[in-house]
């Protein structure tokens, strides 16, 4: 398997080839195209395994093929169309700097929120114009109970290390957010967890459509 078969935008695949990635990950090589199609997925994968990766190429992939680029109505959208939330701001620093580092070249705007900076500060950046949004769940609640931002316009929820956020007691931070987002069937959403306990099955089970791809 290759980068080129995930049918991933033409630009990002530049960008991967710049990062030196040369071959996809198993969970890139199962994931990618999973996504691609539309479908809800959970993942159970660990930190190092590039699952990193294999869920944001293909998410910031379809918001360019879906008429980011070009200046088109999309360029001028203020509320983020894809959102990323995980538990620790090492995690989201992460996750944000490979977005940055694959969304190079194009329009895409990515933020990132979390704790411990100015509430004001972090919000008024994500106004200026945010498709892609990394967020942990405490701040990301904050500035959406202050209605700083709205999630009305989100396609794409992705609900990383989904375990760990269960074991820091983030459950109910977690669903007011997935509350605040469109219905599942119009969000297309991914879970990713290391562990599949029942409390993840749990959470699976309602925040993914009935349908929903596993991947492990
Ligand atoms: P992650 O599991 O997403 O945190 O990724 C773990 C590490 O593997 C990161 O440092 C990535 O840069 C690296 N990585 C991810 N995918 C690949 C790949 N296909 N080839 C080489 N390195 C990769």
């Amino acid at each position: 398997a290759s980068f080129e078969e995930a049918e991933l935008y033409d630009k990002f695949l530049n960008n991967v080839r710049e990062v030196g990635y040369k071959k996809p990950t198993p969970i890139q090589k199962h994931a990618m195209p999973i996504i691609m199609s539309g479908r809800d997925m959970m993942g159970c994968a660990q930190t190092g395994s590039g699952k990193s990766a294999a869920f944001i190429l293909p998410i910031i992939s379809m918001m360019m093929k879906s008429g980011l680029q070009g200046g088109s109505e999309y360029a001028d959208i203020q509320t983020p169309q894809a959102l990323v939330v995980c538990p620790t701001r090492e995690l989201i620093n992460q996750l944000y700097t490979e977005a940055r580092k694959f969304s190079k070249g194009s329009r895409l705007k990515v933020q990132v929120a979390y704790g411990g900076t100015s509430v004001r500060v972090c919000s008024e950046r994500i106004r200026y114009g945010t498709n892609l949004l990394c967020a942990t769940p405490g701040r990301l609640l904050d500035i959406i109970s202050r209605n700083y931002i709205s999630l009305e316009n989100l396609e794409f929820l992705v609900l990383d290390e989904a375990d760990i956020m269960l074991d820091m007691g983030f459950k109910d931070d977690i669903d007011k957010i997935v509350r605040a987002c469109p219905e599942k069937g119009i969000r297309q959403t991914l879970m990713f967890s290391a562990t599949f306990p029942r409390s993840i099955q749990e959470m699976a089970s309602r925040y993914l459509a009935d349908d929903y791809v596993f991947v492990a």
